[in-house]
């Protein structure tokens, strides 16, 4: 059905590419409630195929403010749906499970909660 490879989540570098800090330093608050760093998928694996369309931004249930996200992030939502469990809102200032948000276009940011005849709409070049 697809040719896909599936993910490697262990090939995980910061947002900016740099390693993931070993004494998960980059989890502290870095002023304003988000983490100075955010795990992403590397370089190499997002790369590898996407199996939702690439997203940037989404909306709190909650307090219904939009929140939206770097690049890097975004393309390992799409390569693997199942590597968050929560997300940052800036509405709130912090950090909540994703079951409470829904992608910009509708869809809920929680894999479990998403139809799966939703595919990537595009894939990286
Ligand atoms: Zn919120």
């Amino acid at each position: 059905m697809s040719n896909i490879p599936p993910v490697d989540r262990s090939k995980q570098t910061l947002t900016d590419g740099s390693p993931v800090p070993e004494d998960r330093s980059h989890t502290a608050d870095r002023g304003d409630g988000q983490q100075k760093g955010y795990v992403v998928l590397s370089d190499e694996e997002r790369a590898k195929g996407w199996v939702k369309p690439y997203r940037d931004s989404y909306v709190h249930d909650k307090c219904g403010v939009l929140t939206k996200m770097g690049r890097t992030l975004s393309e390992t939502y799409a390569r693997d749906p199942y590597f968050y469990s929560g997300t940052f809102c800036c509405g709130c200032g912090t950090h909540f499970p994703l079951d409470q948000f829904k992608w910009s276009d509708g869809e809920p940011m929680d894999p479990l909660l998403q139809d799966d005849s939703v595919s990537a709409k595009e894939s990286p070049p």
